[in-house]
């Protein structure tokens, strides 16, 4: 059925209401929030346009260059190469072709280290190239035991057959915001010349702003290319870096890179493609862009600083109702220990309260985002503690 203009937007706004709004308060299991105003101007200036031929939209392809630079910059790396995609998942995906085209051994599956943490955007990419994943064991803190690591590394590494192609990292998992001794393993990669990868897919726009007051003591919060053995980072603007979706990120230690990502695009204005989409949008692109110039580190800072801020005062709140913390909060991402967390979160949801709950532990998963203020974190305790009680 055909309708007018006015028809259209009507139909569409009813579908829309039906959504939940950031603004709410009530959405805390989702790592993307309310992005910034600016983006909503930059996404009309860039709504038709298309990296996947960026001979046709040069503009646009030359602000992809600067967003790079730009994050690369506060991922110490001036020579930075890379690309803003449509999300973690195709980051992550990115990484793990790399790791399947430089494998030693064509005749076996690569094999790779993977945190039991990791995001299922990992599962997909194993799934898809046939990857084989040797999952260390956790330590108390929820991060990979590097003594393992590095045994399994010297027992298995003189034999071509048995040889590790690669390792993934994690600053800020998913469920807990643990980071891993990246250090550490940095140092095992590099000796054993181990290609690393790190997915800082929300810690990157977090950990990079953290005040002293809310690092603990004892642990490593490096993990970016100050240390040798990185070579790329999964880390998306689209999370904590306030742009719109689509834009992930993914950056690599320098353009030497490329060629193991590349295929020929004949048809096309540049006669390689690197990036797993095809036509994508300039929009996320231009959008980090902007928000990335107007916020600057100052600005990240400050909302980090809020985040963490409302971090603490929902695990003080969660304590004085009897609820206890899985683990102190690393970044802005609190899991709650629960005996029946899917439960939990259903009878949360029937009462208007989204929260996730994680699968590495009996926990309820609540992200501190920027659209989630004081008033809300008091109003959603109440309704756990009357959701408990029930
Ligand atoms: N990596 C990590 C650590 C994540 O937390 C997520 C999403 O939550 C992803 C990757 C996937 O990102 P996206 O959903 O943007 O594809």
């Amino acid at each position: 059925m055909i309708m007018d203009e006015k028809e259209v937007l009507e139909a569409l706004k009813k579908y829309r209401e039906m959504d939940l709004k950031y603004e709410d308060g009530r959405i805390l299991g989702s790592m993307c929030t309310k992005p910034h105003p600016i983006s909503r101007k930059i996404s009309e200036m860039f709504f038709e346009t298309n990296l996947g031929d960026p001979g046709l939209f040069k503009g646009t392809k030359k602000i992809e260059d600067e967003v790079i630079h730009m994050m690369g910059n506060f991922l110490n790396n001036d020579n930075p190469f890379g690309y803003i995609i449509s999300g973690g998942t195709e980051a992550n995906i990115t990484a793990m072709r790399i790791i399947k085209n430089l494998s030693i051994k064509k005749e076996r599956l690569p094999k790779v280290i993977v945190p039991e943490t990791a995001h299922f955007s990992f599962e997909k990419a194993r799934e898809m190239m046939d990857l084989e994943y040797i999952k260390p064991p956790l330590t108390n803190c929820y991060t990979m035991d590097v003594k393992y690591i590095k045994d399994y590394i010297e027992d298995n590494n003189k034999n071509d057959n048995k040889k590790i192609d690669g390792i993934v990292a994690i600053a800020g998992c998913t469920e807990l915001g643990t980071i891993d001794n990246i250090k550490e393993i940095s140092k095992i990669a590099e000796e054993n010349k181990i290609y690393l990868h790190v997915d800082a897919a929300f810690g990157g726009f977090v950990i990079p702003f953290l005040e002293e007051k809310y690092k603990m003591d004892n642990y490593n919060y490096e993990f970016d290319f100050s240390l040798n053995a990185v070579s790329s980072i999964t880390i998306d603007p689209h999370k904590m870096g306030l742009a719109p979706i689509p834009a992930g990120g993914i950056i690599f230690r320098d353009s030497s890179f490329k060629k193991y990502l590349d295929v020929e695009a004949p048809y096309l204005t540049d006669t390689h493609q690197a990036t797993l989409i095809g036509t994508r949008t300039g929009i996320g692109v231009a959008s980090a862009w902007g928000v990335m110039k107007l916020l600057g580190k100052e600005g990240y800072k400050n909302i980090v600083s809020k985040c963490m801020d409302n971090t603490h005062y929902l695990v003080k709140k969660a304590k004085e109702y009897g609820f206890e913390p899985v683990i102190n909060p690393v970044l802005n991402i609190v899991a709650l220990k629960d005996d029946n967390p899917s439960e939990t979160c259903l009878k949360l949801r029937q009462i208007g309260w989204y929260v996730s709950i994680c699968k590495c532990v009996g926990a309820l998963r609540i992200i501190l985002m920027p659209h989630v203020k004081k008033e809300h974190i008091d109003e959603f305790i109440g309704a756990l503690a009357s959701v408990k009680k029930n």
